[in-house]
């Protein structure tokens, strides 16, 4: 079952829960223009037909991945096949999370890093990349008009999971400095579950901040209150 909601006047967007882990795929288009993008890859390829399917008279020109984990990443070549013969379909990554998709998709011809590109629009719609390292090396926060989508960097009540206190750091300060100064109203989407907003979130790290002193022993699944 998917949702369906307005970033702004032009530009939708659906969500679709898909398999392994309830992961949510993400499909922006804009009304005007038809052009669609794709937030997230999972390995569901039901999900992925019904996505296809139920939009078939969209142009999905670009495959947005938020990070390198094989829930986000092991659908990349199911989905690609179905829509590349359609349109020239540009996959994006950071540089740093490139090294573990598949190797068709380490092709410098469809292959794009977040890295070499400050600006990017959807019709007259600007999306900003924001690296916020900490789950994974390129983890990237991908924000559209007053909606972030986090992948694993940000949910409701706590940050993603970290594999060491140095990652666990890294994300803190990511959040902190890259996610925590957006506009209060702005709404977190991340990669499983439900929504959240940065108000919401600013008030459960200061909690978090406040109660422990010491986090230089703090990793893994870590709730913020
Ligand atoms: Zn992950």
């Amino acid at each position: 079952m998917e949702t369906i909601s307005h970033i702004n006047q032009d530009l939708v967007f659906k969500k679709y829960i898909a398999n392994p882990l309830e992961n949510n795929i993400w499909l922006i288009y804009s009304q005007n223009t038809q052009e669609a993008l794709i937030i997230d890859t999972p390995p569901d390829f039901e999900i992925i037909d019904q996505v296809l399917k139920q939009n078939s008279s969209l142009y999905i020109k670009n495959i947005f991945i938020t990070h390198n984990h094989y829930d986000h990443i092991d659908g990349l070549g199911y989905i690609y096949n179905k829509i590349s013969s359609a349109e020239n379909v540009k996959i994006w990554v950071s540089q740093k999370d490139q090294n573990k998709l598949p190797g068709p998709f380490q092709n410098q011809d469809i292959l794009y890093n977040y890295e070499n590109y400050c600006d990017f629009k959807i019709n007259e719609t600007a999306i900003k990349f924001i690296h916020t390292p900490g789950h994974t090396d390129g983890s990237t926060c991908i924000l559209i008009g007053d909606h972030i989508y986090t992948g694993d960097t940000l949910f409701p009540g706590g940050p993603g999971r970290t594999a060491s206190n140095e990652n666990f750091q890294t994300i803190l300060n990511s959040i902190k400095t890259k996610l925590l100064i957006l506009p209060d109203y702005t709404i977190v989407h991340p990669g499983h579950g439900k929504d959240t907003n940065i108000k919401q979130s600013i008030n459960e790290y200061n909690i978090f901040i406040k109660k422990n002193k010491d986090l230089k022993k703090l990793s893994g699944n870590i709730s913020w209150i």
